[in-house]
């Protein structure tokens, strides 16, 4: 194997680590966007949402909402919850920035993916994509 994940060493920082439990932990970002900038992260190293047993989405969400809570009193409102798809990633290991934010995911789309304003979408054009999504997820 090549080299070790940053985010499995990152186990080794007792320092750095803020929550473990037996399915996921909580770790300083290396490189915030601001401060609060938390990762959670599953212990076992994963690379895609749909690998992680029914446990450890529980406690990784379960984790996020007391980051949700705690965040705000101490570096900032709006915490909001981002997870990266694996090729956007610096580590393959599956992780989850937690982080306060002024904007929503609307405001960050619209100012770096110049996604304009935002538009109703007809009831008949949702079914069509549900309907698309349903068949294509096998539903
Ligand atoms: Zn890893």
């Amino acid at each position: 194997m090549g080299e070790i994940c940053a985010l499995c060493k990152e186990l080794e920082n007792d320092a750095l680590i803020m929550y473990k439990d037996d399915y996921c932990f909580g770790v300083v970002a290396k490189w915030p966007l601001k401060k609060g900038h938390i990762l959670v992260v599953p212990l076992r190293h994963l690379s895609d949402v749909s690998q992680l047993s029914e446990k450890e989405s529980k406690a990784i969400f379960q984790f996020i909402g007391n980051l949700q809570k705690a965040l705000p009193k101490l570096y900032g409102r709006d915490v909001i919850v981002i997870q990266n798809p694996n090729h956007k990633r610096t580590e393959g290991h599956i992780h989850f920035h937690v982080l306060p934010s002024i904007g929503g995911i609307r405001d960050l789309f619209s100012k770096y993916e110049g996604v304009p304003n935002r538009k109703e979408s007809s009831y008949e054009d949702m079914a069509k994509m549900a309907e698309e999504i349903r068949v294509e997820i096998g539903g």
